[in-house]
């Protein structure tokens, strides 16, 4: 074998080592949580991160108490998944009013505002960047979404919910 591609498949196989690996050691994450998307139970108990909709379909969170009390009572680490999570809400430039909107729903369902965000389909303008760290929002990256494993409600992730536990 030519030593270039020798050189260059030892590479390759060592950043996959290095994803494997990773994925197999960090936080389990699901995204899309919120009342409206149906999503099973066995994969928000497998999650250590829910990243919720506060607003999905035009509808608080905070209006469902009760969904609220359920989602607090499993003592996972809760994140703020946009607002209402339409594809690529975070592409244009936002207003603070739509963080605000956002994380007071966040607050009056669970009780606390959100520490970190993560936006839909990760899909990030620069000034949205600097809009989250004005508001002590840490944001999730595409990189962390690789290398952690990361379910979706609904079964609507790139890759299905099953893959995680191979890969
Ligand atoms: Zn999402």
């Amino acid at each position: 074998m030519e030593k270039l591609t020798k050189i260059t498949l030892s590479i390759l196989l060592a950043v996959a080592i290095i994803v494997f690996t990773s994925r197999l050691t960090t936080p389990r994450e699901i995204d899309d949580i919120t009342p409206g998307i149906p999503c099973e139970q066995k994969y928000i108990d497998k999650s250590d991160i829910l990243w919720v909709i506060p607003k999905f379909q035009g509808i608080p969170i905070s209006e469902n108490q009760t969904w609220c009390k359920e989602i607090l009572n499993l003592n996972k680490t809760l994140g703020l998944h946009g607002l209402l999570h339409y594809y690529h809400e975070f592409s244009d430039p936002k207003e603070q009013a739509h963080i605000d909107e956002g994380a007071k729903i966040f607050k009056d369902c669970f009780g606390y505002k959100p520490t970190i965000f993560k936006a839909p389909n990760l899909a990030l303008l620069k000034d949205n960047k600097i809009l989250l760290f004005k508001n002590n929002l840490s944001y999730q990256t595409k990189l962390d979404q690789s290398i952690h494993k990361v379910y979706h409600c609904n079964n609507s992730g790139t890759f299905p919910n099953w893959f995680h536990n191979i890969w």
